[in-house]
This record gives C-alpha cells, structure tokens and sequence, in this order.
C-alpha cells in the first residue's frame, strides 16, 4: 500500500494460520487493529499462503502413517478447539446416537444442572451450554 510513513508491520503465522499481528501505527496502538495489518495479510493470502499450504501437503506426506495418527490425537487431546473442527470435518465417521440416546443424554445433563424447582441458575448456565455442546 502506499502512504507517506513507513511502518513496521508484523504478522505471525504458522501452518497457513494467522495467529498474531504487531505494527507501530498510531491506530493499532489504540485499537490493535489497522489497514496496514489488513493489506500485510491480504497479500499474504494471494501470495504466501498456498504455498505454505503446499509446502504442509509435502510435510504430511512424508510422515509415516502411524506416527502421523498418533501425532493427530496427541493434537486433538489437547485442544479443545482443534478437537471440535476435527469432529466437525470427519463427522460422518463418529457414531450416531439413535434417539433414545440423545434424549437420556440431553436429560442427563439437564437433570445435573436443574435446581428443585426445574430451573438452570444463571450462575451454572455456561457449565451448561458447555456440556450440551
Ligand atoms: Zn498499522
């Protein structure tokens, strides 16, 4: 981009994932959010990125299949996050659970956070949403 001032401007990424950004413009100061960052990664996005996303496919490749699935759920056990976008993309292959099950489960978890009168409190209710996920 063009501009009259020069300014220093960092984007971390790892394996094709933006993850953190630093420049010392005026407006990043204040909000940690500016144009100079946005053009960084849009040009990282039509530049760098695919080869960096080629570049993993050789990684993947090379690893033997073993040591890779060990790898994959040594990853998936320890991010939550990561753990939820790998059921998502493979969910065709976790078991179903037929409608009885659904429901003794739902219950189960509706029954550990009720109070007697039938109600979730508020205090308990992001427990709950977590555990309904
Ligand atoms: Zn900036």
């Amino acid at each position: 981009m063009y501009g009259n001032y020069k300014y220093h401007v960092n984007i971390k990424v790892d394996n094709g994932l933006f993850f953190d950004s630093t420049c010392n413009c005026s407006s990043y100061n204040k909000t940690k959010k500016c144009e100079h960052i946005a053009s960084l990664l849009y040009y990282y996005n039509e530049n760098i990125a695919d080869l960096e996303r080629n570049s993993l496919a050789d990684v993947i490749n090379k690893i033997d299949i073993e040591e890779l699935k060990k790898g994959v759920v040594k990853i998936l056990i320890n991010d939550s996050e990561i753990y939820d976008k790998f059921r998502v993309e493979f969910s065709k292959y976790f078991p179903k659970l037929n409608k009885s099950e659904y429901y003794s489960k739902v219950y189960s978890i509706i029954s550990k956070f009720e109070n007697d009168d039938g109600y979730i409190e508020y205090e308990n209710s992001i427990d709950f949403n977590s555990d309904m996920q």
